[in-house]
């Protein structure tokens, strides 16, 4: 009775490990691996939230084409771009990153592209669900900006200066949190940024984020954004750059 009662359980156990080895994220979230630190073949993931879910702040079709149809053209076009480059096939993003200057511009429009659309994605969520920042998050924004209103001031007033497409970061460099801004795909973590730091948060300068429903308002899209930032995942970020024991 022991023994089959052994050779049922020792089954079931071997059962589990065999699942758990075939398909290691079936029941598990994905880890929390950074996307710099990713390789490809590069994936588009699912939005974290409906395309609807952000309204009325971004609109149900700007949603669709901007998950749908751009970020999946960024990554299509980033593995096309490494398939034509064996040589950064085994690099990741971050190493990419770093020495962007060395390649095409195919590898650093689509790379950055899929970097910064995949942290743009995660840091928002349906009006009045994003929560607040952290005291330590909020104590180091007031500490750095003179307060959380003159921080957003000043991210808004950054976003509306960068001339054409682009992106305005809060980043995280020289011990302390900075806004900057980037053009195209780029980010400041690539070599050729600016300014470079960590990324904690980005929002889209392109038309394709807000002419649908703000036209060429670039000052509405930029006032009416900050009731979709998700706080709680800004916050990740920002303990990441900062070493914040989290
Ligand atoms: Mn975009």
């Amino acid at each position: 009775m022991k023994r089959i009662l052994a050779a049922g359980l020792g089954a079931a156990l071997l059962a589990v490990l065999v699942a758990a080895t075939a398909n290691p994220g079936a029941s598990a979230p994905p880890p929390d691996i950074p996307l710099e630190q990713h390789k490809g073949p590069y994936t588009l993931a699912p939005l974290p939230y409906a395309t609807d879910a952000l309204n009325p702040v971004i609109d149900t079709a700007t949603m669709e084409i901007h998950h749908g149809k751009h970020h999946q053209a960024y990554v299509t076009n980033l593995n096309a771009a490494l398939e034509a480059n064996p040589a950064l096939k085994d690099k990741t993003l971050g190493e990419i990153f770093a020495g962007v200057s060395q390649y095409d511009a195919a590898v650093r429009n689509n790379a950055g592209g899929h970097w910064n659309h995949t942290l743009f994605w995660r840091t928002m969520a349906p009006p009045g669900k994003g929560g607040a920042p952290s005291e330590v998050l909020r104590a180091q924004i007031e500490k750095d900006f003179g307060s959380f209103d003159a921080f957003r001031k000043a991210f808004q007033a950054a976003g509306m200066k960068q001339f054409g497409a682009g992106w305005v970061w809060l980043i995280w460099a020289d011990e302390r949190l900075q806004i900057t801004t980037t053009p195209n795909q780029d980010n400041p973590l690539m070599a050729v940024a600016a300014k470079r730091g960590k990324p904690i948060l980005g929002n889209d300068l392109w038309e394709h984020a807000y002419s649908l429903k703000h036209q060429n308002r670039r000052d509405a899209y930029l006032a009416g954004w900050w009731d979709v930032v998700n706080w709680t995942e800004v916050t990740r970020p920002f303990y990441r750059a900062a070493a914040v024991p989290g």
